[in-house]
């Protein structure tokens, strides 16, 4: 026993002091010094800066070979307080390189080749990757270069100082990839029908990389998944496409005259004041120009201010509409560009998500800054740019679709017009973490689509809906704070838990009002600037005082799961010392255990028992009525209450219910305990524990509740708002959930439930 007791003592001490304490530890190893660049309430410190980048840029799509001619200026200030040796650009699109390191590194199995498609894109050739031809000076002096992969440095002929400014010319040309076969954020897709294309072209400039405080040169190598850190600067770009194409791009249109009819010009300036989308070129005329291919070219001028990059769109296909969009006193241009493959849904939706999104978004961080805003259908992908994204959602070839389909549209609408925020504007470092970018704004997305539709079947956000990837293998889980090419299945982790760990803070660890006040305080500090982790995290806490130090370690920095257990309820009432409420209590026969087996049986099994049979053997002790009150009863309890006062009287005689619950912790990660209790007559209480009860020992703790009446259950976290991984373990008494299981399947394959309908209504055509 003694032994047990000291193994006992020795492990509490080990948790209580090591655990406990810990996950409460303020974050300072962890997070950054302050500095004059980011000051320790998370904001840009009094020296902060940033560098900036303006682009020239004269570009031709030839659709003949499905290939990009560019040529730019790019004039780059340095804003900071260094001397640049060199300067480093982006390459992305030598990941299209044969033996790119992207390629190299992409690891396959056999199990996977299951078509002859899948062996063709395997053996695909293709001559991807930039053809640089020239970098210059201004002046024509070519200047010294080297690429290494991804990268590009330039080497200026003497080092670029503090305040100043240098200009220099880059020309290339590459051939766009094929979505189909070899992927790509940036690419085309092919109609064979038609013999047509669909280009959504972005990262086809060499683009500046980001120097700064926190990284120096972000030149970390583009290797397909973490994506891009940008700086800002004007943008304007010329892009000549065959006469009879569409181009919607990041910008607006500079020479609607040279490139549009009347007719649409007209339309456009219709659409700038209608709260309804109107169509620009209909479904009618784009089917009209798909026919034949005109051989001339035009140039569409497109003028950006204060981006961090560039992308458009162009095809002799799309079908393009518009509406206005009312935000901060400005109105602003949403439209869409998609193909007749992509209606009916298109039309009908894409140009009013667009809205939706600038609106809300607006209201919960900042005022949508540009003048237009573009959804532009792609068929797969999701995929964001400044004012522009590529966007999949295609119905079947008889115009019906699924449910998915269509709520996949609408949520990846919503997500990359909301990029437009996090990180095209508040500008994170994308290569670096993917989470403050596709979390941030799949948490915005989630409040979107809440807004969008009631009961919106979301797909992250809601707390109980990451649970199942929060309890999976850890092998498998990686922390938030993992950098993008290293992180385990990258939807739950980058965009799913972040996104559910907001919207933890919002409904319970802070509130909606604390919340949403710190959160448009980030994104107005930081909004065309350069964040990094730290800054959030001091900013959510610094706006609020709520300390989120345990939240920020526990989500972010660990892969532990909330699971708490309700382990144990007892239950207690207070002794009243009053003889005629406590003896009536009492029982007759203490020791006896009424329902245990033998006793039942002797009922019947014994006939009679000695002292039945025998009077002379009771004595005092078997004829003593307990529950009898006597003289020294009624004198005892009345000095009671002469000591005691009325109000102390009043309590003791108040029927009180104590309850004492244990509970647990088994999933590791802190978080508020809630409690809700459910009374005899039907109604209930929700109580609130924040998470500091977790303090001192975080494995184990008990707390008493004390209600007016009894308890006829309890249930943790009954609003299944703290993402809570196993709530059998969460009720008292414990309660059993039937499941219906299947015996017939029931479900035609490859049928959407349009199609289903339509097969209906044949039938009842028919009179069956
Ligand atoms: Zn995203």
């Amino acid at each position: 026993m003694i032994k047990n007791i000291f193994i006992l003592s020795a492990f509490c001490f080990s948790t209580i002091v090591s655990l406990g304490q810990k996950k409460f530890a303020q974050l300072d190893i962890e997070l950054p010094t302050p500095n004059e660049y980011r000051n320790a309430s998370g904001g840009p410190g009094h020296n902060y800066y940033q560098q900036k980048a303006d682009y020239k840029i004269q570009l031709t799509l030839d659709d003949e070979k499905q290939r990009i001619y560019g040529e730019e200026i790019i004039t780059y200030t340095n804003n900071s307080p260094d001397h640049l040796e060199y300067l480093w650009l982006q390459l992305d699109q030598n990941i299209f390189e044969g033996n790119s390191d992207a390629r190299m590194i992409s690891v396959d199995k056999m199990e996977n080749f299951k078509s002859l498609k899948d062996v063709k894109r395997k053996l695909f050739e293709f001559d991807g990757g930039f053809k640089v031809e020239l970098v210059q000076s201004t002046s024509g002096q070519n200047l010294k270069y080297y690429i290494n992969k991804t990268m590009m440095r330039i080497d200026p002929e003497k080092p670029l100082g503090p305040k100043q400014s240098i200009s220099f010319k880059i020309k290339w040309w590459y051939n766009v990839n094929n979505r189909d076969f070899i992927g790509g954020r940036s690419g085309m897709e092919y109609f064979p029908e038609e013999d047509n294309y669909l280009y959504t072209i972005a990262q086809f400039f060499p683009r500046m990389c980001v120097y700064n405080d926190v990284e120096g040169w972000q030149n970390k190598q583009f290797l397909g998944r973490g994506e891009f850190n940008l700086p800002f600067g004007d943008y304007h770009v010329s892009i000549t496409v065959p006469e009879d194409h569409i181009v919607g791009a990041t910008g607006e249109l500079q020479n609607a005259n040279n490139v549009l009819t009347e007719k649409q010009r007209n339309r456009l300036k219709q659409a700038v004041s209608s709260d309804v989308p109107v169509m620009i070129v209909t479904q009618a005329e784009a089917e009209e120009v798909e026919k034949t291919k005109s051989k001339k070219t035009k140039t569409w001028v497109f003028k950006a201010t204060n981006v961090r990059d560039f992308a458009f769109a162009s095809s002799r296909k799309f079908i393009w509409d518009a509406m206005g969009v009312k935000i901060g006193g400005k109105s602003i241009l949403a439209m869409s560009y998609y193909p007749k493959e992509g209606n009916p849904l298109w039309e009908q939706y894409s140009t009013k998500l667009v809205a939706h999104t600038l609106q809300v978004y607006s209201k919960h961080t900042i005022d949508y800054p540009y003048p237009v805003a573009i959804s532009v259908h792609s068929k797969q992908i999701g995929m964001e740019y400044p004012m522009i994204s590529f966007n999949g959602g295609r119905p079947a070839e008889d115009g019906t679709y699924s449910k998915e389909t269509k709520y996949g549209m609408w949520g990846v609408i919503i997500h990359e017009v909301g990029h437009n925020f996090f990180p095209m504007i508040i500008n994170s470092d994308e290569r670096q973490w993917s989470w403050m970018d596709e979390g941030l704004n799949t948490f915005m997305q989630y409040i979107t689509e809440q807004a969008w539709e009631r009961n919106y079947p979301s797909r992250r956000g809601p707390a109980h809906l990451i649970t199942d990837y929060m309890r999976g293998d850890p092998k498998f889980i990686s922390p938030i704070m993992t950098n993008s090419e290293s992180i385990f299945q990258f939807g739950n982790n980058a965009y799913g838990k972040p996104a559910t760990a907001l919207n933890i803070l919002r409904e319970t660890i802070m509130g909606r009002e604390l919340f949403d006040h710190a959160f448009k305080i980030y994104c107005e500090r930081w909004k065309f600037k350069h964040p990094t982790p730290a800054d959030f995290f001091r900013t959510m806490e610094d706006a609020s005082a709520v300390d989120l130090d345990w939240f920020w370690r526990g989500w972010f920095y660990t892969t532990e799961y909330v699971d708490i257990s309700l382990d144990d309820v007892k239950h207690f009432q207070m002794n009243t010392a009053n003889p005629e409420v406590e003896k009536a209590l009492v029982n007759n026969q203490p020791y006896v255990q009424e329902n245990y087996i033998s006793n039942l049986r002797n009922q019947k099994g014994i006939e009679k028992t000695i002292n039945e049979k025998d009077a002379t053997i009771d004595d005092y002790y078997a004829k003593r009525d307990y529950q009898k009150i006597d003289a020294l009863d009624k004198a005892e309890y009345k000095r009671v209450q002469e000591k005691l006062n009325a109000e102390d009287l009043a309590l003791l005689n108040s029927n009180k219910q104590f309850y004492e619950l244990k509970f647990s912790n088994l999933g590791g990660l802190v978080s508020p305990i809630i409690v809700q209790a459910k009374f005899e007559d039907g109604s209930h209480q929700d109580i609130y524990i924040p998470a500091e009860i977790w303090r001192m020992d975080d494995v184990t703790l008990s707390k008493v509740f004390v209600f007016d009446q009894k308890v006829t259950s309890f249930r943790l976290d009954p609003y299944l708002e703290t993402a809570d991984c196993d709530l059998d373990n969460n009720s008292w008494p414990a309660v059993v959930q039937p499941t219906r299981f299947q015996l017939f399947n029931q479900q035609k394959m490859n049928e959407n439930p349009m199609q289903r309908q339509k097969r209906v209504e044949e039938l009842e055509k028919k009179g069956e």
